[in-house]
């Protein structure tokens, strides 16, 4: 049974009480005046009889107020979390727009001003470090060029943060930045080493099916903590990330392989100031893509990939060896068509000639890196 005595009670304000007697409720909910048993959704009319014949009818209507609306924000609230990037340049104005749909609150400080970019993006930008971490986010996420991450860490006043902060980096390297974190964050800071394996570019259209690396190097074992470190992982999850757990040493193995590579070789093809021609083959129109996509990186992210992965030189080397392989391989078989012409009938006869021995592939990744032994033709 309802009365509207014990009812009344509830009302978490005066301006509540007011409009009700001005029977501004008569046509609202009442569900939230008594809470409905947890597991119903009440979605039928109620009708109270008050004295001085005041009729309230309840009907169930979204309102801010009322339970299920309590319990969802609850549920929307329990998903997000207070992220402040350091290092507001290209990528970290990339990951705002995504962590600022998903309803996290996004703080934001950098050497330069971006407070009317962050503004746009929705974001609170601090040019003071010592503003931002009085702010107490739960989640600091560097995302500095790699060669300042050292300087911007060591500069951070850590003393003004919650003692049991995330610390997250998003870095291209990752024993770096593994190395930094242990070295520069009290024993009381949690670590996360992450390498969204996108960019800008890469990842504008959508995050689906893109890889995402992590290494959980140092996260406590309250629940709190935990539960914050997938909160945050889960926000790539749930764009659609291929989530890759592995060791920060196995990320750097596989990077130098693939993303120095291709780095590389986009900026080598950048070099050559290619054009789009009239009769663009598919393969032409990636190289093409893989310019741009590589181009639009800063030259300090590329050589930080270089500086800071121990891997990098090795793939250079090998990189200069393919090339050096493949030129001699072309004019091995150029001078053995020009000897043919030149000698050919002679040194038949003479058994001199021979068929040129087909250069073999340069070896696998750290198997030493000599080149395979040349046919003389080829010399
Ligand atoms: P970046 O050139 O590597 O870094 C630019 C950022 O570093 C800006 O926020 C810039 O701050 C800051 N910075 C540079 N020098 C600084 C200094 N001396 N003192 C203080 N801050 C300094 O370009 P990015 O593309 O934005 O990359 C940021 C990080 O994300 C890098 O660690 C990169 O490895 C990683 N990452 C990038 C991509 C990508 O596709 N771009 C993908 C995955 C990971 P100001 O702008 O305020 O000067």
């Amino acid at each position: 049974m309802l009365s509207i005595s014990p009812t009344i009670s509830k009302f978490s304000n005066l301006s509540d009480l007011h409009h009700l007697n001005r029977g501004r409720y008569s046509r609202h909910s009442l569900s939230h005046l008594v809470p409905p048993p947890p597991s119903t959704h009440i979605r039928n009319t109620k009708t109270l009889r008050l004295r001085h014949n005041f009729r309230i009818s309840a009907i169930d209507a979204a309102q801010p107020f009322d339970y299920e609306s309590k319990i969802s924000d609850h549920i929307a609230k329990s998903k997000t979390l207070k992220i402040a990037i350091v290092g507001f340049g290209n990528f970290g104005q990339f990951l705002a727009k995504t962590l600022v749909r998903q309803g996290h609150t996004v703080l934001a400080h950098s050497r330069t001003d971006y407070s009317a970019i962050a503004a746009e993006i929705g974001v609170s930008f601090y040019s003071n470090a010592d503003d931002i971490c009085e702010e107490h986010p739960e989640v600091i996420l560097l995302c500095t060029s790699i060669l300042s991450t050292d300087k911007v860490l060591r500069s951070l006043p850590l003393q003004r943060l919650k003692r049991s902060t995330l610390f997250v980096d998003v870095l291209s390297v990752k024993e770096f930045a593994k190395d930094l974190f242990l070295q520069i964050l009290p024993l009381d800071f949690d670590i996360l080493c992450t390498h969204p394996m996108f960019g800008p570019e890469s990842g504008k259209n959508s995050w689906k099916d893109l890889p995402f690396v992590y290494d959980k190097v140092r996260i406590g074992r309250d629940e709190s903590r935990v539960s914050r470190c997938e909160k945050f992982l889960d926000s790539f999850a749930r764009e659609g990330c291929i989530m890759k757990e592995m060791t920060c040493a196995e990320h750097d193995q596989h990077a130098a392989e693939s993303q120095f590579i291709t780095h590389t070789v986009g900026r080598i093809l950048e070099k050559l100031d290619l054009d789009s021609t009239p009769i663009n083959t598919k393969g032409y129109e990636r190289l093409l893509d893989l310019v741009e996509n590589t181009s639009s990186d800063s030259f300090e992210l590329y050589y930080g990939l270089f500086m800071y992965n121990k891997n990098a030189m090795e793939q250079l080397e090998r990189l200069d060896l393919a090339f050096e392989s493949l030129k001699k391989e072309l004019f091995g078989h150029l001078h053995e068509v020009l000897r043919k012409q030149l000698f050919g009938t002679k040194e038949r006869s003479l058994g001199l000639l021979q068929e040129p021995r087909a250069l073999s592939k340069l070896p696998p990744n750290g198997n030493g890196s000599s080149l395979p032994p040349q046919s003389d033709s080829a010399n």
